[in-house]
C-alpha cells in the first residue's frame, strides 16, 4: 500500500523533473521575470498558512498563521505583480508597432478564469454527497488544476511572446487554489485570514507597482526571506501543535522545514541588506570563518537528527531553529562581491525547499509540487551563473570571493599606461563614421537610470543608418536578466539583445564600443591575470572593437572591486561622469 509519504516524494521528484524540462528552456533573457514568477508562485504557501490561521489549533498557531498568510500573501501579490510589469516590457520592434492589440486575448481570459471560478466556487458550495462534489475533495481537484496552471505559466516564460499568458495562467491558478482553499474543512474564523490577506496584498501590491526595476535583486531577495519565513512559523506552529505525538516522519519534515525556511530568512535578510546598500556589499572573512561554520552546520544537522528520534525534546527543537536562523546569517557573511546573484537563485531554491516541505508536513500536494519547481529553478539558475563567472558553488559559498587586499594605488596605475577621457563632442565625430555601434550596458546604467538614454541615442543612431546592438552579459548588474529588463523598460525591442556568446564574435566588426555603466563584466583581466579575483570569468571581448567609450564616474572599480585592464587600452577613452548625464550630452552634441 503506497503511503501519502510516499506518494508525496514521487509527486516531489517527478515535478523536480519537470521543472527542469520546462526552465532549461527559459530564455536568459527572461531570466529575471522566471525568479519573480518562481516567487510569486512559491507564495503557494499561502494555502498551508491560511489553515493554520483559521482552524482552532489555539491562538499561538492563530498568531504565527496570521504572520505567515501575511509573508506569503505579499509574496503571491507582489510577485505576480511585478512579474507583469517586467514582462509587458518585453517587446520586439514589430509589437512596437502594433500596441493595444495584446489587450483582447487578455479580456477573453479574464472572463473565462472568472466563469470557472464561479463554476468551481458553486460546486464547493453546494456540499452534495457525491465523492467527487464532496468540498475536500473538490479542493484536491482545485489543486490539480491549480497546479497544471502553474507548469503551463512556468512553460509560457520559454518565449516573450508567451509569457505574459503564461503568467495569467498561473496567477489564475493562483486564485483557484486560495479561493479553494478558503473553504477548507478545518479553517473555522476568517478574522486572521481577513486581516492577513488585506495587509500582505496592500504590501505586496505597493511593493509591485511602484519598486523601481532597479531595485528588483532586492524585492526578489526580500520575498525569499518572506516566504521562508512564512515555512518556518508554520513548522513551528504544527511542532507545538503535535509534539512528541505526531511520529518521526512529521518530525522529520517539520524539522526540514524550520531548519531550511530559518536559514534561508536571515541568509536572504542579509543578502537584501547587501543589495540595498544597507550592509557592507563586500566579503566580511575572519581566522577559522568555515570551520566554525561547517560546526554550527554540523550542530544544525545533529540536533535535527536528535528530534526525528526523540520529537518531544521541545528544548532541543528551539535550540535547533535559533542555529538555524543564525547559520543562514552567517553563511552570507562572507560572500559578496561578484556572487551575490548566485546567492540569491541558491536562496531562491532552499525557499523552494522550504515550501515543499511545508507540503509534507501539511501533506498539501500543491505545495510540494511548486516547492519542488522553485527549488528547481533556483538550484538551476544558480548553476547557471555558476557556469558564466567560470566559478564552483562550493567556492562561491565558501571561498569569500571578492575580499581583495587593495593594491597600493601608485602601483595599479603603473605600467599599466595611461587613461584618456574624451568629450561628448569629440565622440559625435566618431559617430559620423561609425558603421555599426555595440552598446554594452552594466551596474551603473542601473544606478543612473540611464536605460531610456541609451534607447534615445540608439534611436538616434539607427536612424543616421549605423547597426545597433547591445551586448548582455549574463550577470551584468545585480541580477541575471538585469539589464533585459531595464532596457525592455526603455522600449528597447528584445530582438536587438544579444547574448555573450553572440555578440562575442561581433566585436571585431564594431566601430564604436559604448560602455555604459559597465566593469567588471568587461575586464580583460579576466581572460589573462592568474591572480585576478575575476579569472575564468567569461567576459565581453570589448577591447576588439575599434574604438571603446566608456561612460562611468571615475576609475573607481566595480562590483568585484578590481582595477579594470580596458580603461589603459591604446583604443579606450573615458567620458567621466554620470552616465545620464553623459548621454543626454552626447544626444545633444549628436542633435547639433
Ligand atoms: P560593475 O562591475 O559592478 O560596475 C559598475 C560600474 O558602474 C562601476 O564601476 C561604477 O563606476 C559605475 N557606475 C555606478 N554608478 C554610475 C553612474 N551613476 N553613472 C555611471 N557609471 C556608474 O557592473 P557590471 O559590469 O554590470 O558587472 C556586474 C558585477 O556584479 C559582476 O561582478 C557580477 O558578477 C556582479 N553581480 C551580478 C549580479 C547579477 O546577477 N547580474 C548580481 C550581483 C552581483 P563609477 O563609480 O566610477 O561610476
Amino acid at each position: 500500500m503506497t503511503t501519502e509519504l510516499e506518494i508525496g516524494l514521487y509527486i516531489f521528484i517527478l515535478s523536480g523533473f519537470l521543472g527542469y524540462h520546462v526552465i532549461t528552456r527559459v530564455p536568459p533573457l527572461l531570466h529575471t521575470p522566471l525568479m519573480s514568477a518562481t516567487n510569486a508562485m512559491s507564495g503557494i504557501s499561502l494555502v498551508g498558512s491560511l489553515v493554520i490561521a483559521g482552524a482552532d489549533y489555539g491562538p499561538l498557531s492563530a498568531l504565527l498563521g496570521f504572520i505567515a498568510v501575511v509573508c506569503s500573501s505579499t509574496n503571491v501579490v507582489g510577485g505576480f505583480l511585478i512579474t507583469d510589469r517586467m514582462l509587458k516590457m518585453f517587446k520586439t520592434r514589430q509589437d512596437h508597432q502594433a500596441l493595444g492589440r495584446p489587450a483582447r486575448w487578455r479580456r477573453g481570459g479574464i472572463l473565462a478564469g472568472a466563469a470557472l471560478s464561479a463554476c468551481c466556487l458553486a460546486l464547493l458550495l453546494m456540499k452534495q454527497p457525491v465523492a467527487y462534489l464532496n468540498p475536500a475533495h473538490a479542493l484536491s481537484f482545485f489543486y490539480i488544476v491549480s497546479a497544471v496552471l502553474f507548469i503551463l505559466g512556468l512553460k509560457g516564460l520559454s518565449s516573450p511572446k508567451y509569457a505574459r499568458k503564461g503568467m495569467f495562467l498561473a496567477e489564475f491558478g493562483m486564485v483557484l487554489a486560495v479561493v479553494g482553499t478558503l473553504f477548507h474543512g478545518e479553517i473555522v474564523n476568517y478574522r486572521w485570514i481577513g486581516f492577513g490577506l488585506l495587509a500582505g496584498s496592500l504590501v505586496g501590491g505597493s511593493m509591485g507597482m511602484w519598486i523601481p526595476m532597479t531595485a528588483v535583486p532586492q524585492r526578489t531577495a526580500l520575498s525569499h526571506s518572506l516566504g521562508a519565513l512564512a515555512a518556518t512559523l508554520v513548522g513551528i506552529s504544527e511542532y507545538v501543535r503535535h509534539g512528541a505525538t505526531g511520529g518521526r516522519v512529521l518530525m522529520t519534515a517539520i524539522a526540514f522545514e524550520v531548519v531550511i525556511g530559518g536559514l534561508t530568512f536571515t541568509g536572504s535578510l542579509m543578502a537584501a541588506g547587501k543589495l540595498q546598500g544597507l550592509l557592507p556589499g563586500a566579503p566580511i572573512t575572519y581566522r577559522g570563518q568555515n570551520i566554525s561554520n561547517s560546526a554550527l552546520l554540523m550542530s544544525v544537522v545533529a540536533l535535527l537528527v536528535y528530534m526525528v528520534a526523540v520529537p518531544a525534546a521541545s528544548p532541543f527543537f528551539f535550540v535547533m531553529v535559533a542555529l538555524a536562523l543564525l547559520f543562514g546569517f552567517l553563511l552570507v557573511v562572507p560572500i559578496g562581491a561578484a556572487d551575490m546573484p548566485v546567492v540569491i537563485s541558491l536562496l531562491n531554491s532552499y525557499a523552494g525547499l522550504a515550501d515543499a516541505a511545508m507540503g509534507f508536513v501539511l501533506m498539501n500536494k500543491i505545495q510540494i509540487i511548486t516547492g519542488s519547481l522553485d527549488g528547481t529553478s533556483g538550484f538551476l539558475l544558480s548553476l547557471l551563473m555558476c557556469r558564466a563567472m567560470n566559478r564552483s558553488a562550493v567556492n562561491v559559498l565558501f571561498g569569500a570571493f571578492g575580499k581583495i587586499e587593495p593594491e597600493p594605488e601608485g602601483l595599479a596605475i603603473e605600467g599599466k599606461g595611461t587613461v584618456r577621457s574624451i568629450q561628448p563632442e569629440e565622440i559625435s565625430v566618431l559617430f559620423d563614421t561609425a558603421r555599426c555601434v555595440i552598446i554594452v550596458p552594466g551596474y551603473g546604467m542601473a544606478v543612473a537610470q540611464a536605460q531610456h538614454g541609451v534607447g534615445e541615442l540608439a534611436n538616434l543612431l539607427m536612424k543616421r543608418g549605423i547597426t545597433v546592438k547591445y551586448a548582455i552579459h549574463p550577470v551584468a548588474g545585480r541580477m541575471p536578466g538585469h539589464m533585459n529588463v531595464l532596457l525592455a523598460e526603455a522600449n528597447v525591442p528584445y530582438d536587438q539583445l544579444y547574448e555573450m556568446e553572440q555578440i562575442n564574435p561581433y566585436f571585431a566588426e564594431a566601430d564604436v564600443a559604448l560602455v555604459v555603466g559597465a566593469n567588471d563584466v568587461t575586464n580583460p583581466a579576466a581572460k589573462r591575470n592568474r591572480s585576478s579575483p575575476l579569472y575564468g570569468m567569461p567576459i565581453l571581448e570589448v577591447e576588439r572593437a575599434k574604438s571603446i567609450i566608456v561612460l562611468k564616474r571615475s576609475l573607481r572599480p566595480g562590483f568585484a572591486g578590481v582595477d579594470n585592464d580596458l580603461y589603459y587600452n591604446t583604443k579606450c577613452m573615458m567620458l567621466f561622469g554620470d552616465a545620464k548625464d553623459s548621454l543626454n550630452k552626447l544626444f545633444a552634441a549628436l542633435k547639433s
